[in-house]
C-alpha cells in the first residue's frame, strides 16, 4: 500500500500537466461555450498566472507534506485520538478535509480582505482549462497552505487520505473549469456525490447569489446540506465580475495589483 501511495503522490504533478494538455486539446477541437474573442491573449495571460500558482503550490506543497508527517509522528488531531480501522479513518479524514475546504472557501467569499484576493479567480469572463489555476498568489497561500496545514493538524489527516484526496481534487479542478461539454447523464449522476464541471461552473456566475454558492471542492454534500446550490446550466451563465468588464482589467499586472488598489468591488 505504501508503495502505491508514494507512486500516486509522485504522479500528481504529472497528472496535473497531462490533464491541462488533454483538456486544452479537447476544448479547442470541441468547445462547449463560446471561446473568448482573443483566445491567444486569454490563454497567454492565464498561463503566466498559472505558472506562478503551479510553482508556488510546489513549494507550499512541501510544507504541507511536512505538516502531514509531523501530525502522524506526534499523533496530533481528532482521528489520532481513536483506534479506527485504517480505511474508516481515511474515509472520515477525506470527508472532514473537504468540509474544512468548503468552510475556508466560504470565508474567502465572506471576509472582505480574503475576497479581494480570491475574486481574481472569479474575474475570468470565459472559463476554460487556463482558468483552473488562475489564482492570486496570496489566495494560493490561504487555501493551499494556511488551510491545509491547519486542516491536517486538526483532523489528524493520515498521509494516505491526504494523497487520495489530492489525487481526486487535482484532476477534478481541471475538469471543472475546462470548456468541455460532459454527457448530461454522467453530469446528473456524478453530481449526487462530486462537484462536477456543470455544478462548479455556477460558482463562476457574475450574479452574487450564484457566486456565493457551489463552494465544495470535491463533494456536493456540504452545499446540499447548507442549501448553497442551484440548477443553472453552464450555457445560461454570465461569467466573471462586473468590476472586471474591460480588457485592461485582465492584464496580469492589474490582476496582481488589484487587491491592493482602491476598492472597486461592488460587494465590499
Ligand atoms: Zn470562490
Amino acid at each position: 500500500m505504501k508503495l502505491m501511495i508514494d507512486l500516486l503522490a509522485n504522479l500528481q504533478p504529472v497528472v496535473l500537466i497531462a490533464m491541462l494538455i488533454l483538456m486544452y486539446c479537447i476544448e479547442n477541437v470541441l468547445p462547449y461555450l463560446n471561446p473568448p474573442a482573443n483566445k491567444r491573449k486569454h490563454y497567454g495571460r492565464n498561463f503566466i498566472i498559472s505558472l506562478v500558482s503551479f510553482l508556488l503550490n510546489a513549494v507550499l506543497g512541501a510544507v504541507v507534506v511536512m505538516v502531514v508527517e509531523l501530525t502522524a509522528q506526534n499523533h496530533w488531531g481528532l482521528l489520532n485520538q481513536f483506534e479506527l480501522p485504517p480505511v474508516f479513518g481515511w474515509i472520515i479524514g477525506i470527508l472532514l478535509f473537504d468540509f474544512g475546504s468548503f468552510l475556508t472557501h466560504n470565508l474567502q467569499h465572506k471576509v472582505p480582505v480574503l475576497w479581494r484576493f480570491h475574486r481574481i479567480h472569479h474575474s475570468d469572463n470565459h472559463l476554460n482549462v487556463s482558468s483552473s489555476l488562475r489564482f492570486h498568489p496570496v489566495d494560493v497561500i490561504v487555501s493551499q497552505c494556511v488551510y491545509q496545514c491547519i486542516g491536517v493538524m486538526l483532523i489528524g489527516l493520515p498521509i494516505t487520505a491526504f494523497v487520495i484526496y489530492g489525487s481526486i481534487a487535482i484532476p477534478l479542478l481541471i475538469l471543472q473549469h475546462s470548456n468541455v461539454r460532459f454527457p448530461a447523464k454522467l453530469e446528473r449522476i456524478a453530481r449526487l456525490i462530486f462537484a462536477t464541471p456543470g455544478w462548479h461552473k455556477i460558482h463562476h456566475a457574475s450574479e452574487q447569489k450564484d457566486t456565493d454558492s457551489h463552494y465544495g471542492d470535491v463533494f456536493t454534500f456540504w452545499d446540499r446540506i447548507f442549501g448553497t446550490w442551484g440548477k443553472k446550466q453552464p450555457h445560461e451563465i454570465q461569467y466573471g465580475l462586473a468590476e472586471f468588464n474591460e480588457d485592461k482589467h485582465h492584464r496580469v499586472g492589474h490582476l496582481m495589483a488589484s487587491p491592493f488598489k482602491k476598492n472597486t468591488s461592488s460587494r465590499y
